[in-house]
């Protein structure tokens, strides 16, 4: 059987196709073609010859680290000066094309100033939820076609020597959860891995673990499915009241499911989420 396409690391053109098809979602059109615009920029900068050399520099230790076992593979501290770069590159080429947000627009302008901008790099390649979100919108945008080239094939650990919540290739934590197809392996079931927020490369993790503290008491974290995205539902914990989307890729249309480009598209469970109280450690690019 032919693997669904999923738009996996650096696959824009697949996530461009389903950010097209999801356009008119009703609810979230704009964040929708905000998304279409970032993707189709981020596409062009994953070709461009500045971007690759940044993304070998990025992977160069890959090899080794995942031969001694450490994580993550990649040392993001060497490429603050490409980021920055990308930054403004990024900031110069959506500002004028994408009708954004008045925070993001405040923080383009913020992100003019070197001195501001080097240290939320800095902070981002650390842990990218330490700046600002709006600041973090546009690192994110800038820096993912580094990281998504660096992750193609990287060397991703088994689930016996890796199960912790933080991605193993680039340590970011994770955008959505995904139940996958049948494996057709005898008794190894549906595997439920993450897809990293910052790189988009997926591990194993265990079905019923909360992915914020870890609680896995099955009286603890719940599963809460709404009828207006039947492939998607938010796993959320009692203990530290975070959630997490899941796209469960058996339900009907999960065959198309794009996981990083349907987070966007079904953020209205989101704001069912948000309004209950429930937090998710990584926001969407519709802001929730
Ligand atoms: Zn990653
Ligand atoms: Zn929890």
């Amino acid at each position: 059987m032919k693997r669904p396409r999923r738009g996996g690391p650096a696959q824009y053109d697949e996530r461009l196709a389903r950010a097209r098809e999801l356009v008119d979602t009703p609810g979230v059109e704009h964040p929708m073609r905000v998304l279409v615009e970032v993707l189709a920029h981020q596409q062009r900068r994953a070709e461009d010859p500045t971007v690759v050399a940044a993304s070998a520099l990025l992977r160069a230790p890959t090899e080794q680290r995942a031969a001694a076992a450490t994580y993550p593979l990649v040392d993001a501290a060497d490429i603050a000066d490409p980021v920055d770069g990308e930054v403004v590159v990024a900031i110069d080429a959506l500002v004028p094309v994408s009708r954004l947000p008045p925070p993001l627009m405040t923080a383009a302008g913020a992100l003019g100033d070197h001195g501001l901008r080097a240290a939320a790099v800095a902070q981002w390649l650390v842990d990218p939820a330490l700046p600002d979100p709006a600041v973090g919108f546009w690192i994110n945008v800038a820096a993912q076609p580094v990281f998504e080239l660096a992750a193609i094939g990287a060397p991703v650990p088994r689930r016996e020597h890796w199960a912790a919540a933080a991605c193993p290739v680039c340590g970011a934590a994770a955008q959505v959860s995904i139940i996958a197809e049948e494996s057709g392996e005898f008794m190894a079931g549906s595997p439920r891995s993450l897809w990293c927020s910052r790189c988009a490369a997926d591990w194993t993790y265990p079905r019923a673990r909360c992915v914020s503290c870890g609680e896995d008491d099955a009286r603890r974290v719940g599963s809460w499915i709404a009828d207006v995205w039947p492939t998607a539902r938010i796993e959320s914990c009692d203990t530290c009241r975070g959630y997490i989307k899941t796209f469960d890729l058996r339900e009907r249309g999960g065959v198309d499911v794009v996981p990083l480009v349907d987070d966007v598209a079904s953020a209205t469970l989101d704001l069912w989420a948000t309004g209950r109280g429930l937090q998710r450690s990584v926001r969407s690019l519709a802001g929730v």
